[in-house]
C-alpha cells in the first residue's frame, strides 16, 4: 500500500511540473509575440499610421491623429497649412525675416526639423533652408497639384505639410527647402535642452 502511495505522489509531482513547464513555454511564446508587436510601434509607444502618397506609395508616420483631433490642437491657419497642404501668403510669415540661432520644430508635433545653421535668405518670401536638421527629419513626395510638378516636404513624424524643396539652393546641397513659417515653431539655442 505504501508503495502505491509513493508511486501516486511521484506521478502527481511529475504531472504538476509538466504543467508548470507548459505554462512557462506559453508565457515565453506570448512574450515573444509581444516583442514582435512592439516592433510595429513608434519609440513613444504610439501606433504607426499609414497614408498613401500622391504616387501611390505608402508612407507611415508615428503620430496618428484624425482631423478632429488636429483641429482641436492647431490654430485654423496651422490646420490649413499642416493638414490641408495650404501655403501662407509670401513675405508674411513670422520666420521669413528672422535670424536668431536655434532650432525650428514642427508646429504640429514638436519634432525638430531645421536649424538656424542651414537657414538662408532666398528672397522667395518664405523661410528657406539648404538642408533639414537631419536627413531623416523630413520626408518628401511628388506633388502635382496646382498644375505644377513639385516635391512636397513633410514632417517625418506626423506627416504635416511643411512646404516644397527645389533644386536652386546654395552650396553645399544646391537645395532650397521653401517652408511655411506656420508649420514651424522656433526654439532658441538655450531652450534646446528641455
Ligand atoms: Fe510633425
Amino acid at each position: 500500500m505504501k508503495h502505491i502511495h509513493i508511486v501516486m505522489i511521484g506521478l502527481l509531482i511529475a504531472g504538476t511540473s509538466c504543467q508548470a513547464q507548459e505554462q512557462k513555454q506559453e508565457q515565453a511564446q506570448i512574450q515573444e509575440e509581444n516583442c514582435g508587436d512592439e516592433l510595429m510601434l513608434a519609440k513613444d509607444g504610439s501606433s504607426v499610421s499609414t497614408v498613401k502618397s500622391a504616387s501611390g506609395e505608402s508612407m507611415s508616420f508615428a503620430i496618428d491623429k484624425n482631423n478632429d483631433e488636429w483641429k482641436n490642437e492647431l490654430s485654423p491657419e496651422e490646420f490649413r497649412v499642416l493638414r490641408e497642404k495650404g501655403t501662407e501668403v509670401a513675405y508674411t510669415g513670422k520666420y521669413y525675416k528672422f535670424d536668431k540661432d536655434g532650432v525650428y520644430r514642427c508646429a504640429g508635433c514638436g519634432h525638430t526639423l531645421f536649424t538656424s545653421t542651414e537657414k538662408y535668405h532666398s528672397g522667395s518670401g518664405w523661410p528657406s533652408f539648404y538642408a533639414p536638421a537631419e536627413e531623416e527629419t523630413v520626408v518628401t513626395q511628388r506633388d502635382e497639384s496646382h498644375g505644377m510638378v513639385r516635391v512636397e516636404v513633410m514632417c517625418a513624424n506626423c506627416g504635416g505639410h511643411l512646404g516644397h524643396v527645389f533644386e536652386d539652393g546654395p552650396r553645399p546641397t544646391g537645395l532650397r527647402y521653401c517652408i511655411n513659417s506656420v508649420s514651424l515653431e522656433f526654439k532658441e539655442e538655450s531652450d534646446n535642452e528641455e
